[in-house]
């Protein structure tokens, strides 16, 4: 079995577990507790990029094949990961529920999913011998849930429906930690419209509400035509993160719009022409982090979803569906945005926005030890930073070391209490940790103007 280059036990986990508890006293620190199922990643296991260091970094440790522990620094970015996804669904009048994982079997046999989800579907029964999945997806469930409300009218349309729980799968070769798991973390929006025109502005009004949020997370991302697999409909998009470990082919045109899935075009073309304008296509490969659906009747006569319009008269529901793939989105922009040996985070979801490094103890500085703690309690008051400041009171190690172990961990700012900060008008040294510059050394006022500004 292989070791990983740094192991868990080391202080940089320690950090985290703490710091979750609000604990910053060194003392904290000097736990060294083993924990062997890190042997349980393979060594025969290709580890990309992502998985590696938030391994090393104490952000995700294995437990069995395919199903990961999401440590507290992984919580607490996937806790603002999903506030931002809520406010972008709740804008385009998004209301949240929470279904149930188990689901019956009956509604998955009435769709005809029982059976056409293969091997990928956990199957059980519970102890009145009836048969359940742990549900990958929602369809089902939520239309038979939207039928049992009673038959709506058509002045409660447009109806958008969603959750954000943890999703099941049985891949058959989990891999690359959160990007392709067992169970994971998705958001699955389902929209019920009175019209097809209806559900297409709600189709609309969904992609651009993804759009919305990969622009707030600074990640470049691929719309493209994807296929309707087994979740059926007639149109449906994929959003992709470009990234060289990327399962998916994507088509790319070089001279219009046109963007899809390899799945799309024709299997078997070596170099595809685009259908659209005829042009060559790029080929990129990409991870995909959202897929939606344009679903038509499909669940909603299987289910007798339907509400009555105008003229009193019943009619079928339109439904969409879109997913995200919530802990894969984590995982993808971890994949993009690090450096072989530096976890970087989309600013707005890093774990934590800043840290504070005192001088080491018993050096000339020390001193100015009074200092970081004023600056960790001034920070934290900040509205903004409430909660995203961590002290690392580890006096005993070096600055320098805890400067490079925060700028691993993707702290977006350090800002350090050393030498100049002693002098006549003290100095803070701060760095960002994400730009490829020199620190600056600010005074107290100008770090607080430089921290309400960022
Ligand atoms: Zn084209």
């Amino acid at each position: 079995m292989k070791k990983l280059a740094q192991p868990l036990t080391s202080n940089v986990m320690t950090r985290w577990r703490h710091s979750v508890a609000g604990c910053h006293t060194s003392t904290v620190f000097q736990t060294n507790q083993a924990i062997p199922c890190v042997d349980q990643v393979k060594s025969s296991e290709h580890l990309c990029k992502s998985q590696k260091l938030m391994l090393e970094l104490g952000l995700i440790a294995p437990s069995s094949p395919g199903c990961l522990h999401l440590l507290p620094g992984a919580v607490r970015a996937l806790e603002k990961l999903c506030r931002l996804i809520d406010h972008e669904m709740r804008a385009i009048g998004g209301r949240k529920i929470d279904m149930p994982s188990l689901a019956v079997a009956q509604l998955w046999r009435a769709s005809g999913r029982w059976e056409a989800m293969g091997q990928e579907l956990f199957r059980f029964k519970d102890r009145h011998d009836t048969d359940y999945c742990l549900a990958p997806t929602h369809e089902e469930v939520v239309t038979s849930l939207v039928a049992s409300q009673g038959t709506m009218t058509y002045k409660s349309l447009p109806l958008r429906l969603y959750q954000i729980t943890k999703k099941f799968r049985d891949e058959m070769k989990p891999r690359f930690g959160l990007l392709r798991g067992k169970e994971f973390y998705m958001k699955d929006m389902y929209s019920f419209d009175a019209s097809e025109e209806s559900a297409k502005e709600t189709y609309e009004a969904v992609c651009e509400a993804y759009a919305n949020l990969f622009q707030k997370l600074k990640l470049t991302y691929v719309k493209v035509l994807g296929t309707t697999g087994n979740i059926g409909g007639s149109v449906s998009h994929e959003f992709h993160l470009p990234a060289s470990i990327g399962e998916d082919a994507l088509y790319l045109c070089q001279k219009c719009s046109y963007q899809a899935n390899a799945e799309v075009l024709d299997a078997g073309v070596v170099n595809p022409a685009c259908p659209s304008c005829g042009d060559s296509l790029r080929s990129t490969p990409g991870i995909e982090v959202g897929h939606t659906f344009l679903l038509g009747t499909k669940y909603s006569s299987t289910f007798g979803a339907s509400y009555l319009n105008r003229h009193g008269k019943p009619n079928l529901l339109q439904m969409g569906c879109f997913g995200l793939g919530v802990s894969r989105i984590l995982a993808a922009a971890v994949e993009v945005l690090s450096t072989n040996s530096e976890l970087r985070w989309p600013t707005s979801i890093a774990p934590y926005q800043v840290c504070v490094i005192p001088p080491k103890a018993g050096s000339k500085e020390a001193h100015a030890s009074l200092m970081a703690q004023h600056l960790y309690q001034q920070l934290s008051s900040l509205p903004h930073l409430n909660g995203d400041v961590l002290l690392d009171d580890r006096g005993h190690l070096t600055i320098g070391r805890r400067l490079q172990e925060a700028t691993r961990l993707g702290f977006p700012h350090v800002v350090i209490c050393g030498k100049k900060s002693l002098e006549a008008i003290p100095l803070i040294e701060v760095h960002r940790t994400y730009y490829d510059e020199p620190p600056k050394f600010m005074t107290h006022r100008e770090l607080f103007d430089y921290m309400e500004a960022s």
